[in-house]
């Protein structure tokens, strides 16, 4: 039998993303509805002399191999807080888009997480785990919690939504990523050019009650109306082309299409199997995107699959 442990996680869109107001520290207050979608990365662990990561799948090339893989931070900084040697060898076979917007790698942070902890036996608690989760990045608690979630503070400080139903999804891959952090300065640059970017300057970010109904109602179409991305005109800067995107997909019947986090893939949210099928088909006939994926959520967390 083979001792590797092997940990499947899920790609997520924020359908709300509420940026505040660039902070002394800065960072950027956030009030983010996270939702699990089912494109999932898969984090294989094994035992090993020392650390090692490899990666497979279309965009393996832009992920890096080596100790700056945020799984094989997770695995270490697991391994150290246990006073451990982090001896695993992590396989991470990879379908979520890389520098995508769909937090890709902190989906392998929360995987390596989990199945470096069942692996060493160390038995954490799902709190303990969220709180190295939120060391590593703000995005990574969330990965292991899965399904809807309000993410406040810089997303890392989780609620969880209460969701009626499956919704529909679209997503538009674009060819080549970008840079949170870019995108984030991005916008920083237009709020300037508006009035100001600090604290005082934007309104406090706050969920929006439309948005927490429609997701509690399983309502789509207005689930479709109350999407919102604070970064996406900064994401439409660096990449304008990606409006050509957005617009191919509402014009197939999307009821709802936004970019997805700091982007540059395209969400397209659709009222069922049908239309989401004939939004993909079209998305892909426009040329505007590398690659069209369909899927359902919201789906569970980070999960020991084999
Ligand atoms: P977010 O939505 O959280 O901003 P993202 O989906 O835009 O994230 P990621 O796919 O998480 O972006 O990757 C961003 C960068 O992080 C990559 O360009 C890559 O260099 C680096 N990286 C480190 N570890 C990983 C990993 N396991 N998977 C993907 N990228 C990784």
């Amino acid at each position: 039998m083979s001792p590797s442990i092997t940990v499947r996680v899920p790609a997520k869109v924020n359908v709300q993303l509420a940026v505040g107001g660039r902070r002394a520290d800065g960072y950027h207050g956030l009030a983010t509805v996270f939702f699990a979608v089912g494109l999932y990365d898969e984090v294989t662990v094994a035992p090993a002399d020392r650390l090692s990561v490899t990666v497979e799948g279309t965009d393996a090339q832009h992920v890096p191999a080596d100790p700056s893989n945020l799984a094989a931070r997770a695995a270490a900084l697991l391994a150290a807080r246990h006073g451990i040697e982090p001896s695993v060898r992590l396989h991470i076979a990879k379908d979520v888009p890389v520098a995508g917007g769909m937090a890709g790698g902190s989906a392998d942070a929360a995987a390596a997480l989990v199945g470096c902890d069942a692996l060493w036996g160390i038995g954490s608690s799902p709190a303990e785990l969220a709180a190295l989760a939120a060391e590593l990045g703000s995005d990574v608690p969330f990965a292991l919690l899965g399904g809807v979630a309000l993410g406040e503070g810089r997303g890392e400080l989780l609620t969880p939504v209460p969701v009626s139903g499956s919704f529909h999804w679209v997503f538009a891959v674009a060819d080549g990523g970008l840079s949170t952090p870019a995108v984030y300065t991005e916008c920083d640059r237009l709020r300037s050019l508006r009035g100001g970017a600090g604290e005082d300057d934007v309104p406090a970010p706050a969920a929006d009650p439309a948005l927490l109904a429609a997701l509690r109602d399983g309502d789509a179409v207005a689930l479709g109306a109350a999407l919102g991305n604070d970064l996406q005109a900064a994401a439409l800067g660096l990449r304008p082309s990606l409006a050509a995107t957005l617009r191919a997909g509402s014009d197939a019947g999307a009821i709802g299409s936004l970019v997805s986090g700091s982007g540059p893939t395209c969400a397209f949210l659709a009222k069922g199997a049908e239309d989401a099928a004939s939004v993909a088909g079209a998305l892909a006939a426009s040329g505007t995107c590398r690659e069209v994926r369909v899927t359902e959520g919201p789906v569970s967390g980070a999960t020991v699959v084999g």
